[in-house]
């Protein structure tokens, strides 16, 4: 059996030498544009950086914490991997920056110090906020929404995930997802005692903690026999859908909320009806969009609300900016970045003329409702989640 320090060392070094160096992708990054295009080097210069560290083996401490604050500085957003498959050889950077973080772990260097609390959390508590089950479970109980069971005939599970019972602006959004599916008279339940998805232990490079976690999930996915899983966040979905084993969730159909409602509109099962009087612009979540390709079910729903002005932003879809939150930076911050990622969002909005800016991500809406108050501009637009808006329509 190969060693597996070496065998990630030499998948790096596979991904990263594809790179040659043509830096298309620099414009791509927004680490690039916040850092007033010098500190990180971008999405290049964290390719060229992380090449070298992992080829040379560095074991020069202070170099290896540079290489730290540079590689956990990346949002993983993928408009880089966008930029590159689109104008050169289509180097999967994304991968290459989470396996050089996994060997910073292995090196003792990963991840960042204010980071570490997620991942004790996460193994102690099966949360990265640190919340103690039981009053995690209190809360899920008070969403309202019974124990899921194939016996009352619940046509899926609606995974929360964690932030919701954390952080009460995306406890709306978690309400207000639950007020659609009634209206819509979906029947539906949830694990009390659900824990992470462990999005945020791989998003960091701790993989042993990602497998640990997604051993526990699948084996109370089975248990409950879930067969259709709607998740609140696209983080979530994309662990799922796309990073726990294949043939283990072969017979579970992992859906975003977003994709969901979209489904019940087709079907007639979810109408909307009340004019909702609102110019809107809708921010492309990442690993909703660049990382699934999810464009349309979000815009579908949005264009159902009667009432609704839509404007896009110029950087939308594919090329969207990215909020700053993903990549385990919610746990994280850097001094050295002179604007922020969602303040650049808002301050677009707003020259846009729009009173709301809609998203679907819980970490999407945190970020955009800092962004309002940081550019101090909460008299002329707000931010709200998708199923926010929906629910003004059912009600
Ligand atoms: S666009 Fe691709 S090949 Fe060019 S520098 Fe960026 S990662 Fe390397
Ligand atoms: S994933 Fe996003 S933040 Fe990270 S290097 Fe690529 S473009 Fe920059």
């Amino acid at each position: 059996m190969q060693d597996p320090e070496l065998e990630l060392k030499e998948n790096i070094l596979e991904t990263v030498s594809q790179c040659m160096n043509c830096r298309f992708c620099l414009p791509a990054c927004p680490l690039f544009e916040i850092t007033e295009n010098s500190v990180s080097g971008g999405a290049s210069g964290i390719t060229r950086a992380l090449y070298w560290m992992v080829k040379w083996d560095e074991k020069d401490k202070a170099t290896l914490t540079e290489m730290r604050d540079l590689l956990y500085a990346c949002t993983t957003c993928g408009n880089c991997e966008v930029a590159c498959a689109n104008l050169s050889t289509g180097v999967k950077l994304v991968d290459a920056i989470e396996a050089g973080r996994e060997w910073l772990i292995e090196k003792m260097i990963g991840p960042m110090p204010e980071q570490k609390a997620l991942l004790e959390h996460s193994e102690r508590y099966g949360n990265p906020y640190g919340m103690l089950p039981t009053d995690r479970k209190e809360w899920m109980k008070g969403l309202g929404v019974p124990q899921f069971d194939t016996g009352a005939g619940h046509e899926m599970m609606l995974y929360v995930g964690c932030t919701a019972p954390h952080d009460p602006l995306v406890g709306n959004m978690a309400r207000a997802i639950v007020g659609v599916l009634k209206a819509a008279g979906v029947s539906f339940g949830i694990a009390e005692d659900e824990i992470c998805c462990a999005s945020p232990s791989k998003r960091v490079g701790e993989s042993f903690l990602f497998e640990d976690l997604s051993v526990k999930n699948i084996e109370q996915f089975k248990a409950m026999g879930v067969k259709h899983i709607v998740t609140l966040s696209p983080h979530c979905y994309n662990t799922y859908a796309n990073e726990y084993p294949e043939d283990q969730m072969a017979d579970i159909k992992v859906q975003h909320y977003t994709q969901f409602f979209a489904d019940l509109i087709d079907e007639g099962r979810l109408v909307l009806k009340n004019p909702v009087n609102s110019k809107v612009t809708y921010h492309d979540p990442c690993y909703l969009g660049r990382h699934n390709d999810v464009y349309d079910a979000p815009r579908k729903v949005l264009s159902s609300i009667p009432g609704i002005e839509f404007i896009e932003f110029e950087r939308c879809r594919e090329n969207s900016l990215c909020c700053g939150g993903g990549g385990g930076r919610m746990w994280s911050d850097f001094e050295v970045e002179q604007d922020r990622m969602a303040n650049i969002r808002v301050r677009d909005a707003v020259s846009m003329g729009v009173n709301t800016i809609v998203t679907a991500c819980p970490f999407c809406l945190i970020n955009m409702e800092d962004g309002i108050k940081s550019v101090n501009v909460e008299d002329k637009i707000a931010a709200k989640d998708l199923a926010q808006l929906v629910l003004e329509s059912v009600a």
